[in-house]
């Protein structure tokens, strides 16, 4: 592949081997008792392979963007959940690193980098992910402390973060220097603060999202992450990591099920023939799959080469990636299990955990819908 070197190519083994070794042992575990990877994120961090995600400046390896997808492409073939898991860690610093507060730098990111601590970003109310005008969850100024009061919802890693990022409304009167929304760090077990009811997900096991309290939860003023005028442009502008992250994911996830499709097919016998070399049909369906696995490949790392030369006017193509990689992780999914018959049915068989991982990606991370409507309202 074009982007591929020596360099490039190593780390993809090392990210497959860990892959493999690591996570497809873990995946059943997550399957039927929803375990949530902490070793997994541990030893990524200790490995550094977390470490790619984040700027040499605080003793990161990058960012690097082609590299940090392969790692999420070779994660995303095993567990689509667990490669989000590791662009939910970048979602979770990617704000503290932005406004570069030395302190909780050092206090969340770098141990997030190093897999030692968990991150959340919690930003969606019942009222809708960004729909931030109608934010009921506050913060106020009381004594010199930060008072946080209301719920979030849909918070992944809820229950197993250490570190919360908080995206609150400014309690009127706002409070020079403040801005109508105030980001701000609070730390599990904090008083005042509560993780509440845990989803059941049709995907995703393994990941746990669930709502957040806040009652008269106090915290320093120094966990303060930024406070801003925040639209929802603000929210577009930041969408571009997490999206391309996701792409990459799940570019993995269509290629895992993909090859675990074809090996069957090619081992599946009608009389003397492999069901593959029997049915030109079936050739053509895969090849066809094939087709839309490469073009997701080619706009998954033409945007992070574009980021790893400095280029950051990539909202368009990086948004895309992820609208354009659930929808055809989805389809390569749910196409698999057709061309498995029966057996692609059967859960044991591990055909349609992908189907319904993939499903996953059309909400979590902005809906594809929505990101479309940005998509739309940026041509205009
Ligand atoms: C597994 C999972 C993990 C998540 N993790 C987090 C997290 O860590 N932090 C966090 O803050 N949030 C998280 N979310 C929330 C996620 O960002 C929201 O679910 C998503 O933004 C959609 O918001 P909503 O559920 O309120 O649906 P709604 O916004 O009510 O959407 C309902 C329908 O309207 C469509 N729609 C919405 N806006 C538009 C538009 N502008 N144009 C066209 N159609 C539109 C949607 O596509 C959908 O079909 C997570 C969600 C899931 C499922």
């Amino acid at each position: 592949m074009w982007y591929m070197n020596e360099e490039r190519e190593q780390l993809a083994k090392m990210a497959h081997d860990f892959a493999e070794s690591e996570i497809r042992p873990f995946v059943r575990e997550m399957e039927e008792h929803d375990a949530f990877p902490t070793e997994i994120i541990r030893k990524a961090g200790e490995l550094g392979l977390i470490a790619l995600m984040f700027p040499e400046q605080i003793g990161g390896m990058g960012p690097k963007w082609v590299e940090s997808g392969l790692m999420l492409e070779e994660f995303g073939k095993v567990s689509n959940c667990v490669a989000n898991a590791f662009a939910s860690i970048h979602a979770g610093c990617a704000l503290i690193l932005q406004t570069g507060n030395a302190d909780l730098i050092q206090k969340v990111v770098i141990p997030a980098m190093m897999g030692t601590v968990v991150t959340a970003s919690a930003q969606s109310e019942p009222t809708g992910g960004t729909r931030l005008d109608d934010f009921t969850c506050t913060a106020s100024v009381e004594n010199s402390e930060i008072v946080i009061n209301g719920g979030k919802i849909f918070c992944t890693n809820a229950g197993h973060a250490d570190y919360y990022t908080i995206n609150c409304k400014t309690k009127e009167p706002y409070a020079a220097p403040f801005g109508n929304h105030t980001l701000v760090l609070v730390e599990k077990d904090t008083p005042g603060f509560k993780v509440g009811h845990i989803e059941n997900k049709i995907g995703w096991h393994g990941s746990s999202t669930g709502q957040l309290y806040f009652n008269n939860c106090r915290v320093p003023m120094s966990n303060i992450i930024a406070t801003f005028d925040m639209d929802e442009k603000m929210v577009a502008a930041g969408a571009f990591s997490v999206s391309i992250l996701m792409g990459a994911a799940a570019l993995g996830t269509a290629e895992g099920v993909f090859e675990k499709a074809l090996a069957y097919a090619k081992e599946r016998k009608h009389g003397d023939e492999s069901i593959y070399d029997k049915y030109q049909a079936m050739r053509h369906r895969f090849a066809e799959l094939k087709m839309e696995i490469e073009l997701l490949r080619g706009l998954v790392y033409g945007v992070l080469a574009d980021l790893d030369n400095g280029n950051y006017n990539v909202n368009i193509p990086a948004v895309a990636a992820k609208v354009k990689g659930a929808e055809i992780c989805e389809h390569v999914a749910s196409e698999c299990i057709a061309l498995c018959g029966g057996n692609g049915t059967i859960v044991e068989n591990d055909f349609e955990r992908y189907l319904r991982d993939a499903k996953m990606n059309c909400t979590a991370g902005m809906s594809v819908h929505h990101l479309t409507d940005m998509i739309a309202d940026w041509l205009r």
